[in-house]
């Protein structure tokens, strides 16, 4: 069977204009993130453009055909910040010993807890510390080409060089200039001028260079990446909005600067920012939720939540407007998924199976993921009327979208309770036990207001016990 793929449009930083997306080569469509710097436990913010771009990756898998898509997401392990950690997290080790121990470590976990949201692992995930050569190779040309200069013992970028530095962003050197608080370092030819390499102490990490023992600055290790696996001209870059100035606008100066080219990817796509309860994620507010914490312990709500909910509780706004992300964002992502899963349960699916049409072209109308779940909604109501194919296609569907199809079903049925079930039938058990049956009876109505029914019995020891199910 053949399916009409739809036209993908995407909303594009560099133009500020949504537009059809049409890729270099179909055959082979290109994509970078910008992935995490492995110093410490990812956080919820973190995960947002992980599971924005699975799902771009999904859709551009699924247009394009699953071989001719390449998707690459690096791991930054040499930065400062690493050291630092190494320093605080294992003094008594050599610094090498003990940023290998935090890096490997910190990506290992990175590594665990995106693959509980969800996503596909990414076609390359190349680190920074095998790219040093390539790193080396750019900077060589940005100082052969005039784009770069030797001061103090570092290489810098020499942003005047560059005539129309800044269209990323919008800002001009003179922005810059205007907005730098701090002294102009008297090295710089341009306080907006930044590190291509610096030099190394003898305990720093450091590579042999043409400019002394030294490590890069954060930005080139995505020219750098990038280039190797996508080539100097790719079709979409990636990241988070804070990303845009300095980080993208300085990836951009560097790799089109070296190649001489006019672009280093065509469409540049940014997610808004997350933040959590109504305020900005911050370790002295101490309200820095890490991924880790929500699938395993009760960071927000007092309980767990699984990687589906997360998924869903991401996606329900759309990826370029801020999030505040909620425990009650969590019960509604929790409800609507449950809602899906009883309605696709059942259904057996193969590899081959496509998606609902009517979902698909509402993610490629700029991954609008709100209209593509009304869709979904109308379809899980065919499903619960056994229309058609309904069912199938909504299993179909979600399974393309990265959900799993059982995860909330409940124990009578042959899956694992949710954890808030389980949580509230322990305390009404509790209740019971101790005659306090007000209690008890409102936990009931609770769950029978979610669909949740109990039944008492006892078990084998005598023991009061509650079994439960869902009412359909
Ligand atoms: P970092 O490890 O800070 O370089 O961030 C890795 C990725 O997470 C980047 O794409 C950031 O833009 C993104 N990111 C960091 N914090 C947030 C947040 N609060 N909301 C959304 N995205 C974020
Ligand atoms: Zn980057």
């Amino acid at each position: 069977m053949t399916t009409a793929k739809p036209r993908i449009s995407l909303y594009n930083t560099l133009t500020r204009t949504k537009a059809p997306f049409e890729p270099m080569d179909a055959k082979n469509v290109r994509m970078y993130v910008c992935g995490p710097t492995v110093y410490d436990f990812a956080h919820i913010g973190n995960a947002r453009p992980v599971i924005v771009f699975d799902v771009l990756f999904r859709l551009l898998r699924h247009v394009y055909g699953a071989e001719h898509v390449t998707y690459v997401r690096n791991i930054t392990d040499v930065d400062d910040k690493i050291n630092a950690r190494a320093l605080r997290d294992f003094p008594h080790l050599p610094l090498n010993e003990a940023i290998r121990r935090v890096t490997e470590k910190t990506e290992a976990q990175f590594l665990s807890d995106v693959k509980a949201l969800g996503t596909l692992e990414p076609t390359v995930q190349p680190r920074a510390t095998d790219n040093i050569e390539q790193m080396q190779t750019l900077i060589s040309a940005l100082l052969d080409r005039g784009h770069a200069y030797n001061a103090n013992g570092e290489v810098l970028f020499r942003t005047r060089s560059m005539e129309d530095y800044g269209q990323l962003s919008g800002r001009n050197l003179e922005d810059n200039l205007a907005g730098a608080r701090i002294a102009v370092e008297a090295h710089k030819e341009d306080p907006a001028d930044f590190v291509l390499w610096k030099q190394s102490s003898e305990t720093e990490p450091g590579w042999d260079s043409p400019w002394g023992r030294g490590r890069p600055g954060w930005h080139i290790e995505c020219s750098a990446m990038s280039e190797r696996y996508l080539g100097q001209t790719f079709d979409i870059h990636g990241g988070g909005l804070d990303l845009i100035f300095p980080h993208h606008e300085n990836e951009i100066a560097q790799s089109r600067c070296a190649h001489g080219t006019h672009a280093m990817a065509n469409v540049w796509m940014h997610n808004g920012f997350l933040q959590v309860e109504g305020q900005k994620m911050s370790k002295s507010l101490g309200n820095f939720v890490t991924i880790n914490d929500l699938l395993e312990t009760g960071a927000m709500g007092g309980r767990a939540w699984i990687g589906d909910v997360l998924r869903l509780a991401m996606l329900m706004t759309h990826y370029r407007e801020p999030i505040d992300f909620s425990v009650r964002r969590l019960e509604e992502a929790e409800a609507k998924l449950l809602d899906w899963q009883r309605a696709a349960k059942g259904a057996e699916i193969a590899d081959s199976d496509v998606p609902d049409a009517s979902v698909v072209a509402e993610l490629a109308d700029d991954l609008n993921f709100h209209r593509a779940s009304v869709a979904l909604d109308f379809i899980a109501k065919k499903a619960n009327r056994n229309e058609g194919n309904a069912r199938h296609c909504l299993a179909a569907t979600l399974k393309f979208l990265g959900f799993s199809l059982d995860s909330l079903l409940t124990s009578d049925e042959g899956w694992e309770a949710p954890a808030h079930i389980a949580t509230a039938i322990a305390e009404r058990l509790e209740a019971l036990n101790s005659k306090d049956f007000a209690r008890a009876d409102a936990i009931r109505n609770e769950l029978a207001e979610q669909g949740i029914a109990l039944l008492d019995y006892k078990d084998e020891n005598g023991q009061r016990a509650t079994k439960w199910e869902v009412k359909r």
